[in-house]
């Protein structure tokens, strides 16, 4: 809320910005989930692609983000939002 973060402004489209793609060796999917983990603590979640790509997070595409599998002993967490309010709809 107080914090005075630049919005868009009068930055034009930026020629960098490009889809960012699924970090699995041999996959070219666009990501949608950002996975991150925690070492120590034997953790691992699965949100929402991060946007400002943080160099802690690995982007996965939706089929592995959703096929991710932790080591032993690891959890797991996926605090993905559903995906859409369509899912479900009565009509
Ligand atoms: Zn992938």
């Amino acid at each position: 809320m107080g914090s005075c973060r630049p919005t868009h402004g009068n930055r034009r489209a930026d020629p960098a910005i490009r889809p960012r793609l699924c970090a699995r060796p041999g996959c070219d999917e666009v990501a949608s989930a950002t996975m991150t983990y925690d070492y120590g603590n034997r953790s691992t979640w699965i949100d929402q692609l991060d946007p400002d790509s943080s160099p802690a997070g690995y982007d996965l595409c939706v089929n592995h983000a959703n096929s991710l599998g932790v080591p032993s002993g690891w959890s797991r967490t996926d605090r993905r939002e559903p995906p859409s309010p369509f899912e479900r709809v009565a009509v």
